[in-house]
């Protein structure tokens, strides 16, 4: 790592910074985060999984401006227009980049699909980033980089692999940003390894909304509160975990969104290379746990039937906290019981 001076700080003008996928889940709640914090933010975002009315709730939550521009990462032209658009009013200081396919069991169906927009999106991003002279990037990546075969807490040194396209396609990105960085040391880079996020803003304006049945424990929970699905299916109570079932790190999504500003701040306080950080709260916590959880936030008990596990999943992860918080000083905040409410708030708020 090199220290270089940031030009991007003018004092008085606030920082504008441009979120790639911002109408979507993390992405809009990073957006409310940011705006609280006085910077500036543009949404670039081509709604293929994320709502248009999301720009206007986050307004509605912050009283400030939320400009959404709509383009696709895979045209080049729209993606390189949106730089230019800004280049005037002082550009962009940092690029959060959310935008990308992310569901599991649907990569090993359309791989090329997956590759495609992944990958061939976050070239294009870099090419306009590079012609517009911004150099500072924060990058949606997962636990699911690690090798299946690491014990738990997982720490960042440890051996990367994947099991999936999905997987694979944040493995090749955090390979391709890792080398950019490496080519030319003005570059700084957070490859920021999310572990299960959940939860929604305590507005209830914004949070997650998987189109059809969702394949996540906790969406899948809140459509069982709601009653549109009548049970929920534990995939296995045979793991070698407290309790049998499944161990997963949840974090809520307003504390990913703190950890985004983090690392963000400290890329562009004149850290310069690419920094991987896992963004967990450290504690596990089991299905049957969830599933208690989410009934004392929705005051009713969910049923459940257990199911055979579910093939790929493993019986426990966890994060090792110790890196980001030493170096960006970040911590979760909230516990299981909160994630557990303003989802049900949220789940409520939609139907
Ligand atoms: P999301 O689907 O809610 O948000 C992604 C947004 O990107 C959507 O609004 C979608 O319309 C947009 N998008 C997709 N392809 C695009 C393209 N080519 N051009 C422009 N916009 C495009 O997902 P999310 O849960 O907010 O996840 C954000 C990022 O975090 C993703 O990269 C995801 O892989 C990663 N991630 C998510 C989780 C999770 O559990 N939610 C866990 C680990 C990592
Ligand atoms: N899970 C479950 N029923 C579901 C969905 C998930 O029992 O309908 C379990 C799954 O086996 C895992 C945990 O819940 O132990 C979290 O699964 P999710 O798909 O939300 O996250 P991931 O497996 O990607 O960490």
């Amino acid at each position: 790592m090199e220290k270089i001076t940031d030009n991007s700080y003018s004092a008085g003008t606030p920082q504008r910074i441009l979120l790639t996928g911002g109408a979507g889940f993390i992405g809009s709640h990073t957006a409310v985060t940011l705006l609280e914090r006085g910077y500036d933010v543009v949404l670039l975002d081509n709604f293929s999984n994320s709502s248009r009315d999301v720009p206007g709730r986050i307004e509605r939550i912050t009283g400030k401006p939320c400009p959404c521009e709509e383009a696709d990462l895979l045209d080049v032209v729209a993606t390189s227009a949106v730089f230019e658009k800004y280049a005037e009013a002082g550009g962009f200081s940092a690029v959060i980049h959310f935008a990308g396919f992310k569901a599991v069991g649907e990569s090993v169906e359309k791989p090329v699909e997956y590759y495609g927009n992944n990958l061939t999106g976050t070239i294009h991003l870099i090419e306009a980033m590079r012609t517009h002279d911004v150099k500072r990037l924060i990058f949606s990546s997962s636990a699911t980089v690690y090798r299946q075969d690491n014990p738990v807490p997982y720490s960042e040194d440890f051996p990367l692999g994947a099991t999936n396209p999905y997987g694979w396609t944040k493995v090749m990105i955090e390979r391709i940003l890792t080398d950019t960085a490496a080519a030319d040391p003005e570059w700084s880079v957070a490859l920021l390894r999310y572990f299960n996020p959940i939860g929604a803003h305590e507005s209830g304006l914004i949070g997650e909304s998987p189109q059809g049945i969702p394949n996540n424990l906790l969406p899948y929970v809140a459509k069982v509160a709601v009653g549109e699905l009548p049970e929920v299916r534990i995939f296995g109570d045979d793991y070698d975990t407290p309790d049998g079932t499944g161990v997963r790190d949840y974090i809520h999504v307003m504390d990913l969104a703190e950890g985004h500003l983090l690392a963000m701040e400290y890329c562009g306080e004149g850290m310069t290379g690419a920094f991987a950080w896992n963004l967990g709260t450290g504690v596990g916590t089991s299905v049957m746990e969830i599933i208690a959880a989410y009934g004392r936030a929705c005051g009713k008990e969910l049923p459940y039937s257990v199911q055979p596990r579910r093939a790929g999943d493993l019986a426990s992860v966890y994060a090792s906290t110790e890196l980001a918080e030493r170096e960006l000083g970040f911590k979760a905040k909230r516990g299981i019981d909160e994630m557990c409410r303003d989802s049900w708030r949220w789940a409520q708020a939609k139907v």
